[in-house]
């Protein structure tokens, strides 16, 4: 009994690891998983969670977990002007990093809020949105986690992406500096088209300060084998642009603006 018993808890044992490493190997193909997403969002379409008022972050206040950024609202119009098959995205492979995660937060605005809650959102709207447009998505992360600098770029790099987008939004010290700015190294003779693009849109969409482009030695940009960026959308240290990325129609803009840069930034000969 007592040998059959632990032989049974041996076996158990090895057949609960062997289906843990075969999920992590699974969570570690995101694009696998993209289509949970997809699903997710369907459901999620299904109701409509209000907008975060002043009432839903006290968590952040006493230290505990982070309220998450809410209001994953379905979008309600088309994401694009050239969705569907005839887009330009169609077939293309598209690399989406939401900047830190996990015990990274990122910036932290005078409200609370998360830098790495903004970028997931914004990115998860993006995803939809090029998913929409026929395009073949890949992500860094879709949950609350961190990765390295070099985890992140393994991700476009061996999905051969088309392009490299990371999300983030800034930090100054002065609560009054605002904007948009796109950072770009020239690993490639397009990423700079790509983040011009992709400026101009966020900018024109938000009517936010355009900060312009700028050339940047960041290592997630230097090691990218296709046209990359980083798109700094708004200043969390902003309470002006906060409150402004709190909305879920501004995450839905800024990623509707991204879409856009990357039909046009495709559709050029
Ligand atoms: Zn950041």
């Amino acid at each position: 009994m007592v040998v059959t018993a632990i032989i049974s808890m041996v076996f158990g044992l090895i057949g609960l690891v062997s289906s843990m490493v075969l999920m992590a190997e699974k969570s570690g193909k995101a694009s696998k998983t993209m289509s949970v997403i997809g699903l997710g969002f369907l459901v999620f379409g299904a109701f409509t969670i209000p907008a975060p008022g002043p009432g839903d972050r006290p968590r952040d206040q006493r230290g505990d977990a982070p309220a998450p950024i809410t209001g994953e609202t379905a979008a309600t119009e088309p994401a694009g002007s050239g969705s569907g098959p005839d887009s330009t995205l169609s077939g293309r492979i598209i690399a989406v990093d939401p900047g830190h995660g996990g015990g990274d937060p990122g910036a932290i605005g005078p409200a609370g809020t998360l830098e790495k809650d903004i970028t997931l959102s914004v990115s998860k709207y993006l995803m939809l949105f090029l998913e929409e447009a026929g395009a073949e998505v890949v992500a860094t992360r879709l949950e609350d986690r961190n990765l390295s600098t070099r985890e992140r770029q393994a991700v476009a790099n061996h999905a051969t992406a088309d392009a490299f987008v990371s999300i983030h939004v800034n930090a100054h010290d002065l609560e009054s500096v605002m904007g948009t700015e796109t950072y770009y190294y020239p690993n490639h003779p397009r990423s700079e088209d790509l983040a011009q693009g992709i400026q101009d849109r966020i900018a024109e969409a938000l009517d936010s300060r355009d900060r312009g482009i700028r050339q940047a030695s960041f290592a997630i940009l230097r090691g990218a084998q296709m046209p990359a960026v980083l798109v700094e959308c708004l200043y969390l240290s902003s309470p002006v642009e906060e409150q402004r990325l709190l909305e879920p129609e501004v995450r839905q803009t800024i990623a509707r603006a991204i879409l856009r840069a990357l039909e046009e930034f495709f559709g050029e000969p």
